[in-house]
């Protein structure tokens, strides 16, 4: 990492108009490590903001910075030109352009230093420099490596850390999953050490749910259906639903594990209706153990991500996407 991180202060130096950007509906390691990067480059007076590709969901909306952050389709115009006028492009939490939907179309290979800093498998080749490390179990950790290298280390705040430890607890469900160990809980030491009040964090993550959050949480645990050969469980959730429960933005995220959290069960599923777009399904996908969930992913549902956690899409009616599930699950397991 010293030698990129050679590099990354050469740029530094002499450019000083950054713009930080992460992926299409950025969770809690994308915000997390996009507002500690730009707490710790506006101490430094750097000309930095934040650019997301669309709304985060409500429960994010206490991190310190999140007020500033200039969402892309609420703010098109001011976003392009924040974006052509900046010198240093940082991307987070993602590795692929596609990931972060049309922000990705402003990037000037000519004009602008791209730099990406994430850990999914299989990085695409679009930076400048890439920090892409697959076995750090979130970018936010990532990040707290990356700065703590840099000059201007003696900055880092307590608004950093909180940022920081945010991602660093959303990304490994709270410190459960393989990719957590003995240097991730150093750099919680450091955060804590700086500060950062870690029930807060917890209760203004987990214990802020909606009224609506709960009724969908309902209609998915009523759904769930083992399949016991494989170990796995799944879950639906039709758009009447949703709509009926009074959904709102990220009422869905992190039903998936509850589907793991039944004995004897190594993989599970949910499929969600989207909401705004007919025939579209969204798919998460967690294991324990070994089943690799980002393998299966990409071979069967147009998708990604981690080997315990991964997302995917069908397009068609949710009993479809099940019953491809089902076969799937079968020639999977066959093959692997
Ligand atoms: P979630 O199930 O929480 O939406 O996503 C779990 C993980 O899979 C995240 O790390 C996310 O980046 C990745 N992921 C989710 N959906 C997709 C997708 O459609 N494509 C890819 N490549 N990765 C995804
Ligand atoms: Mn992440």
């Amino acid at each position: 990492m010293q030698g990129k991180i050679k590099e990354l202060e050469k740029l530094l130096s002499k450019d000083k108009k950054i713009v930080i950007t992460t992926h299409t509906n950025p969770d809690g390691d994308a915000i997390g490590s996009s507002l500690a990067l730009f707490h710790f480059f506006k101490k430094s007076n750097y000309d930095v903001n934040v650019i997301t590709p669309n709304q985060h969901p409500e429960f994010l909306n206490w991190v310190p910075g999140c007020g500033k952050i200039i969402i892309f389709d609420h703010n098109i115009d001011k976003a392009k030109k924040v974006i052509e006028n900046s010198d240093i492009i940082f991307t987070l939490d993602f590795n692929d352009v596609n990931r972060c939907g049309d922000v990705g179309l402003h990037f000037n290979k000519k004009k602008h230093k791209i730099i990406m800093i994430d850990h999914h498998q299989s990085p695409t080749e679009y930076s400048d420099i890439s920090f892409s490390y697959p076995d750090i179990s979130s970018t936010c950790e990532l990040i707290f490596k990356i700065i703590t290298k840099l000059k201007n280390a003696n900055t880092i705040d307590k608004d950093i850390c909180t940022c920081i430890y945010l991602g660093m607890m959303t990304d490994t469900g709270s410190f459960q999953y393989n990719g957590v160990n003995n240097e991730t809980h150093l750099i919680l030491s450091a955060l804590l050490s700086n500060g950062v009040e870690h029930s807060k964090i917890y209760n203004n993550i987990y214990n802020s749910n909606n009224i609506s959050k709960l009724r969908i949480l309902g209609h998915a645990l009523n759904s769930l259906k083992q399949i016991s050969d494989f170990k796995t469980t799944f879950m639906c959730l039709n758009s009447k639903q949703l709509i009926e429960s009074g959904y709102m933005k990220g009422d869905t995220e992190g039903l998936v594990n509850y589907g793991l959290s039944l004995k004897n069960i190594d993989f599970t599923a949910i499929f969600i209706e989207d909401v705004d777009v007919k025939n579209l399904i969204k798919i998460s996908f967690r294991s324990k153990n070994l089943f690799p969930c980002d393998k299966f992913a990409k071979e069967f549902f147009n998708g990604g991500g981690h080997k315990n956690a991964a997302g995917g899409k069908f397009e068609g009616e949710i009993n479809d996407a099940v019953e491809k599930f089902k076969t799937s699950l079968k020639d999977f397991k066959f093959k692997n």
